[in-house]
């Protein structure tokens, strides 16, 4: 016997049990979105490997050590995305919906990187992001996060996920800083493990963030990043705080969130669940004023953020908030006798033009009342329409309650439609 194909580990498979969630998840977030009048823009899954590494930065976990790349037949190094702000940037660049435009766009789909695979941790993983560009004020920012806010709501998690903020100031203030990082850093070079001595030149800001305890102690005493902020970026991130004060949304100041990403400035913020163990950010982001010009565009102002679609379904099932998911079938057709079986199908065609937004499954392959209404019940249908004899005769239909205790009803084929609405 040949041995059996399976799926690339980390690379899930999302079965019909599941996609219900998802799409609960998937349509919920696109309304909000909608409802704030973004617009989707939609970008290709495969990329030049120069976009990530130019735009993401050679020392950060992606670019060192997590993305798919590969050579194609011409000899062109391609990467499966691992995020979708380079693609986005690169898109709106080469089509000209950037420079001196306002632009608030969103994007959903799979993103590539390869990671140890775990609980809310996976190699493709579905991520739904925004990106904006044109305004370099606190107010878009304010209103990334309120939207954000919204989605938790309409999702029933808003008890379960903490704002934690901060800002990253200037590139020129940030450098400044990392100067004076270096030098502390290089005075407990001891306390340092392998990883952060590397980072302490090349990224010494990552170091902040760093999980190795000891390395957090000695960083009590490290020089702070706000003591470099001039006037201007004070002022952006108090402006900040104080709307999201007028929206009533709570957050922590975390002056150690820098973000694993090289590109951002100023406003940087995560979206935390204690729910999930150490997978714990649901969504992150900041803003990246820089990018686009560093990716070849005119200077041009930006903020984003992304969130890990897996986790929020995790996070879902977690809490047992997938009661009203839709069911795929709302109403199972049932058919005796070769009559029935040509007829009726024909007759449902005409009520689902009547009824488009009712899920209407008819039985197909035959078999007697009995089989068929186990059939019918494990489509999960809340009613079985009858087709008998009978009913073709008179021009009728029977109605059977699958769910609860309630009279069968015989109605004309002319009501069907309304006896539906009102059973479901
Ligand atoms: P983490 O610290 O968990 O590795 P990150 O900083 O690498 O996250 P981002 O690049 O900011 O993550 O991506 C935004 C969001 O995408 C994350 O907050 C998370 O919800 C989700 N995400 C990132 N990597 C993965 C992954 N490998 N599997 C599932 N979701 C992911
Ligand atoms: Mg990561």
């Amino acid at each position: 016997m040949s041995k059996n194909i399976q799926a690339i580990r980390g690379m899930n498979d999302c079965l019909p049990s599941q996609t219900p969630i998802w799409q609960k998840v998937e349509s919920a977030l696109r309304n909000v979105v909608n409802s704030y009048g973004y617009s989707e823009i939609r970008m290709p899954i495969v990329e030049a490997t120069e976009l990530f590494k130019r735009s993401i930065g050679e020392v950060t976990d992606i670019v060192e050590k997590e993305m798919y790349t590969f050579d194609d037949r011409n000899g062109d190094s391609l990467t499966l995305r691992p995020e979708g702000t380079a693609s986005c940037v690169r898109a709106g660049n080469e089509h000209g919906l950037l420079y001196n435009q306002i632009q608030r766009l969103w994007y959903m789909g799979p993103m590539f990187r390869h990671e140890r695979p775990q609980k809310g941790r996976y190699r493709q993983f579905h991520q739904f992001g925004v990106e904006t560009f044109g305004m370099n004020g606190p107010d878009i920012d304010a209103e990334l996060i309120v939207l954000t806010a919204r989605m938790w709501k309409v999702l029933g998690i808003e008890n379960q996920v903490r704002l934690e903020i901060n800002s990253l100031g200037s590139n020129e203030e940030r450098a400044n800083y990392r100067e004076a990082l270096i030098e502390f850093l290089k005075q407990h070079e001891t306390v340092l493990d392998d990883d952060c001595r590397r980072r302490m030149l090349t990224n010494p800001l990552r170091v902040l963030d760093t999980k190795n305890a000891d390395v957090q102690l000695i960083l009590k005493d490290a020089p702070r990043l706000n003591d470099y902020f001039g006037d201007e970026s004070k002022q952006h991130f108090s402006n900040l705080c104080e709307r999201l004060d007028a929206f009533g949304i709570q957050y922590q100041i975390n002056e150690r969130l820098v973000r694993g990403l090289d590109y951002y400035n100023y406003t940087v913020f995560e979206w935390i669940t204690d729910s999930l163990g150490a997978q714990g950010t649901v969504c992150a982001g900041g803003r990246y004023d820089g990018l686009v010009a560093q990716l070849g565009g005119k200077a041009t102002p930006a903020v984003g953020f992304a969130m890990g679609l897996e986790r929020l379904v995790l996070m879902l099932e977690t809490l047992s908030l997938t009661q009203d998911v839709r069911r795929t079938v709302d109403v199972y057709v049932v058919m005796l006798g070769e009559q029935a079986e040509i007829k009726a199908p024909a007759l449902i065609e005409q009520l689902r033009d009547e009824l488009p937004d009712v899920r209407i499954q008819v039985n197909c392959g035959g078999g007697n009342f009995k089989k068929q209404f186990k059939k019918a019940d494990k489509s999960g249908a809340e009613i079985a329409l009858v087709f008998a004899e009978d009913e073709i005769a008179n021009q009728t239909v029977s109605v059977k309650h699958l769910r609860k205790q309630q009279e069968q009803t015989t109605v004309n084929l002319s009501d069907a439609a309304q006896t539906i609405t009102a059973a479901l």
